[in-house]
């Protein structure tokens, strides 16, 4: 069988340097905000071309706090409108209802998946004050027409890049990403952290993820707790170094699928750019996919749906189940993502290849 994500085999190269580091770990005693931390912040915020990186818990507390600062900075205010895709895995969604702002879903391009520019212009109302992007799949969103029309509508922008480490951004805006083990730069647990170049909204965020305290026991904000775990650090430390690499294997396989799977039956996603995608996920749409996925398990391939139900389709969210978003509501009955990731054999992805062609 070939696994959708391999995890344990993608980490099996750092084990020696896991344990090496463990052992630092437990002979140096300091569990909380050490060094670890601090080193990864620097180096994530170097390799991200950002001026300051805050190391938080997972990357649903990333957004729910770079909201929460600027509601301390007073750029947005409880019951302020964010435009967010319709699209998104469910967090994007929780972090603006967690920080009691009001989630504005707009439909996709159903090619690319991401938010589609000319689709959101229209719902900006007197109370849209900022748009939370998303990179989804690893796909670099139309950020220069997003940013004119943000610009021209003085909308705040932030984006949720959990899905798109590695990515070159463009724009000078704040981030929140994951590391959640199965993302393109994965820890062994929780963790997430926040990019900017802001100095408030950076100060405000080393404060808020820490009981809203920069000294401790004095309390500056009502803050939470949700640190960067400092033996997630130690581990992030060891794998960032491997992120470029990473993401070149998912490139190469990306451009044998959308090169050599030829089957009118399924559609593949289009990419405008392979220097804008780290390819966390190969996402390609069929209109019976239940039977693709089972004649693909049954051929030995493992595939996973992202996602099989739309944020406003949940039960969490019943006062958004009334909006018809059928663009959304197509790509979640018809997409499937393929095995992707570094360890995948050249065997296995001609193995994919050759199945999907003559399915
Ligand atoms: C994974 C993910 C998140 C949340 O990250 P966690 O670390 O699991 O909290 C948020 N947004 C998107 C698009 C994601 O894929």
């Amino acid at each position: 069988m070939i696994k959708f994500l391999d995890l344990h085999k993608l980490n099996k190269p750092f084990e020696a340097q896991f344990l090496a580091k463990t052992k630092a770990f437990l002979d140096n005693g300091w569990y909380i905000l050490g060094d670890e931390v601090k080193q990864f912040e620097t180096s994530f915020a170097s390799f991200s071309k950002a001026k300051h990186c805050i190391g938080v818990g997972n990357g649903l507390d990333a957004l729910v706090l770079i909201l929460k600062a600027h509601i301390q900075l007073g750029n947005l205010q409880k019951g302020d409108e964010v435009i967010v895709p319709a699209n998104t895995y469910i967090a994007s969604v929780l972090a603006i209802l967690q920080a009691d702002l009001i989630p504005v879903l707009v439909e996709p391009n159903i090619e690319t998946f991401n938010i589609d520019p000319n689709l959101f212009e229209e719902k900006i109302t007197s109370k849209t004050k900022a748009i939370l992007v998303v990179h989804l799949y690893g796909q670099l969103a139309e950020m220069d027409k997003i940013n004119a029309i943000c610009a021209s509508h003085n909308l705040l922008v932030i984006e949720d890049a959990a899905q798109a480490h590695g990515l070159t951004f463009n724009g000078n805006h704040t981030r929140a990403f994951s590391f959640y083990p199965g993302k393109n730069l994965g820890a062994l647990g929780d963790g997430g952290a926040i990019t900017t170049n802001d100095d408030a909204l950076a100060e405000i965020l080393f404060s808020l993820r820490n009981y809203g305290s920069n000294k401790k026991y004095h309390n500056d904000f009502i803050g939470v707790n949700s640190r960067l775990d400092e033996l997630q650090a130690a581990f992030l430390n060891i794998k960032l170094p491997h992120l470029n690499t990473e993401n070149e294997a998912r490139k190469k396989i990306a451009k044998r699928y959308l090169s050599e799977i030829k089957n009118n039956k399924i559609q593949l996603p289009v990419c405008n750019n392979f220097n804008d995608h780290v390819f966390h996920l190969f996402v390609i749409r069929t209109e019976n996919r239940d039977k693709l996925q089972e004649y693909l398990y049954k051929n030995g391939i493992e595939t996973v749906i992202h996602y099989p139900i739309p944020p406003h389709k949940q039960k969490a969210l019943q006062e958004f189940n009334h909006l018809s978003l059928p663009i959304t509501e197509k790509i979640h009955q018809e997409v499937l993502s393929l095995p992707m990731s570094s360890v995948l054999s050249d065997e296995e992805i001609t193995h994919i290849i050759a199945t999907l062609n003559s399915y």
